[in-house]
């Protein structure tokens, strides 16, 4: 088991800033922006999120210029009632096909009609029909973008075991819909399920979440729901962020890790902290065919899309990526 004292040794963490940018034939770790980038026609997947609103002052335009990036697959967030980010589905989906970009996946942040919260976070186990609804409906449309992923993009609130096997339950149904409807259901992780719950009998010793010698409720979700129905999209910047190395998981889990998010602090391969090189030979080991690029908002001026267009310039220089 990782903890946060042996994390920094672990293979997909660079213990000292910078070491790719040493390495012969490897990519610029510091791209600049003004480097000449050779283009290798990698097939990169991108998490729409990225952009922000960015996107959506020019759908067609911007899907071009996402093209001409090197991008060729999507993954889509902010669905609600048929629409993604307010512009309907279908149209969404000829735009990309238009500009030659692949919806193959899709984040998702249940909702129920009439309640307050914008994420549902406070499941209650009376909550599960209208839930599964959501995501009969939620299916329904996907299935009509031949998307392949349904993806439940955050953790609602979890600070017990009994709740961690209540969520296992609602993940396990929201599979058995979304199988049904020809598509297949996973769960993006963030930071959060990297802590851990204090077990019943050790109740009073500990009450630090990250030392207590409880379980990992990432653990406790791969081990609660079934290997038919839900599989795993590692976010593998917020594994790190959570004291656990996404390498470490992915070589425990290749049967459940079958998708990822390739992100970094800000641009790839800028802070030195994640060790891309390793994560991306076990990707191809395990062989994980779909990744997505994400980036958070931008904070030093750069729009969204000069960000990940420098992403993509250091994936395209990277001889690590096929
Ligand atoms: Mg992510």
């Amino acid at each position: 088991m990782t903890n946060r004292r042996n994390f920094l040794k672990n293979a997909s963490i660079l213990a000292t800033t910078g070491l790719l940018a040493g390495k012969p034939g490897l990519g610029n770790a510091h791209p600049n922006g003004t480097t000449t980038i050779t283009m290798a026609n990698k097939t990169l997947g991108l998490q729409i999120y990225s952009l922000q609103r960015e996107l959506y002052d020019n759908l067609p335009k911007r899907m071009r210029e996402l093209k001409d990036m090197g991008y060729t697959k999507l993954e889509l967030a902010g669905y609600k009632e048929g629409k993604i980010g307010g512009v309907d589905m279908m149209e969404f989906k000829k735009m990309a096909d238009d500009a030659g970009l692949n919806i193959i996946s899709s984040h998702l942040e249940p909702y129920i009609d009439g309640h307050t919260d914008p994420f549902l976070l406070d499941y209650q186990k009376e909550m599960m029909p209208q839930v599964n609804e959501f995501w009969k409906r939620a299916a329904d449309d996907h299935a009509k973008l031949e998307c392949k992923y349904m993806i439940q993009a955050t953790m609602p609130t979890c600070k017990s075991h009994e709740r961690a096997y209540l969520l296992c339950d609602f993940f396990n149904e929201a599979g058995r819909i979304v199988k049904a409807a020809g598509l297949k259901y996973g769960y993006h992780n963030h930071h959060m399920e990297f802590e851990r719950l204090l077990r019943p009998e050790d109740a009073g010793k500990n009450k630090n979440p990250w030392t207590i010698p409880g379980d990992q409720i990432y653990d406790l979700f791969i081990q609660g729901t079934d290997p038919g129905l839900v599989l795993y999209e590692m976010d593998v910047y917020w594994t790190i962020r959570g004291g656990s190395d996404p390498v470490d998981y992915m070589r425990k889990h290749p049967d459940r890790i079958k998708l990822l998010h390739i992100k970094d602090t800000t641009i790839l391969g800028q802070s030195g902290l994640l060790n891309f090189e390793n994560i991306f030979n076990q990707m191809y080991e395990n062989k994980i065919a779909d990744f997505f690029v994400e980036m958070e908002p931008l904070k030093d001026g750069r729009t969204q899309y000069q960000g990940i267009k420098e992403c993509s310039d250091y994936l395209q220089k990277a001889t690590f990526v096929k």
